[in-house]
């Protein structure tokens, strides 16, 4: 099996099979973020950069911190993409939460001794069975060893949600991260796994035991051979259809004037690619 499975690509095909497909089947390429992402990647960039400060010994200022934060979110924040899906919510909400979250984690982990990071935004690839057929691969925010020795998995939420603690003992993203993490640090190693949601700034963890990583395995990899057997992709309608970024192409949303311009956009771009393929061979048939 070639295609590397993330908890990402699953949780499309969970939450909307159509979805799944018009982002990793057809790779439709996404035009518009929401804003709540946009917030989320500025927070975890400003996380990471803190962090090698950290690891470097040099532990700047909060303001600093924030200055920094200020900057990205100017070079970064394109109006044209970016969409605020909760009408009547402005933008300088947005701005100020991400600071917001950054301050609260600061003051709260300030001087960052909890732990002493061994990876910061690390990519992992692992299989989930002994003959490797069945792999997956996420980024880990953070990955630390605590003073009691335990190898902890941590996680930055900006969603303004925090889950119940009988859900975080049930979240596949981290538990499948210590999956891949066993390989390196050891099946014996104690593992913990953190959630920061710092938009609440709180800190939640939770721990997994044997039987539960090697049921998860179970589960995913019935789960992967769900979506390669799929052969139809159903739209179904979830609380998170107005933040699906192919909503406007999605056949339970879309009017028959969008989908109609479309289709003769896709079209068009198909028709110009045959027509510059038809110039090439000509090309060279004169060579
Ligand atoms: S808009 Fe909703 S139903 Fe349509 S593809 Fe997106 S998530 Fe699925």
């Amino acid at each position: 099996m070639g295609t590397i499975y993330s908890h990402s690509r699953l949780s499309s095909f969970e939450n909307c099979p159509k979805q799944f497909e018009f982002r990793y089947i057809l790779k439709v390429p996404s035009e518009t973020e929401g804003i709540e992402a946009f917030v989320g990647k500025r927070v975890h960039e400003i996380l990471e950069r803190l962090y090698l400060f950290v690891g470097r010994g040099q532990i700047p200022g909060i303001e600093k911190v924030i200055d920094r934060y200020q900057k990205l979110w100017e070079e970064t924040f394109d109006a044209e993409r970016v969409r605020i899906v909760r009408e009547g919510t402005p933008l300088s909400y947005y701005r100020e939460l991400g600071e917001s979250c950054l301050r609260g984690y600061y003051l709260r982990h300030y001087p960052f001794d909890e732990s002493e990071t061994l990876g910061i935004e690390r990519r992992v690839v692992f299989p989930l069975d002994e003959a490797g057929n069945y792999r997956m691969q996420g980024i880990i925010d953070r990955i630390a060893r605590a003073r009691d020795g335990a190898i902890e998995v941590h996680d930055y939420k900006t969603g303004a949600r925090v889950p119940s603690q009988r859900v975080l003992d049930q979240d596949r993203q981290l538990a499948l991260y210590q999956i891949g993490l066993a390989r390196e640090y050891g099946e014996d190693t104690p593992f913990r796994l953190v959630w920061h949601y710092v938009a609440k700034n709180r800190t939640c963890s939770s721990t997994r035991g044997p039987d539960e990583l090697a049921a998860l395995r179970e589960t995913t990899i019935q789960r992967i051979d769900e979506i390669e057997a799929a052969t139809t992709f159903e739209p179904k309608k979830i609380a998170l259809c107005n933040w699906c970024e192919y909503k406007e192409r999605c056949p339970l949303h879309a009017t028959p004037e969008t989908l109609a311009r479309l289709e003769a956009e896709e079209k068009a771009v198909e028709e110009a690619a045959a027509l510059a393929k038809a110039l090439d061979e000509r090309q060279l048939d004169l060579l």
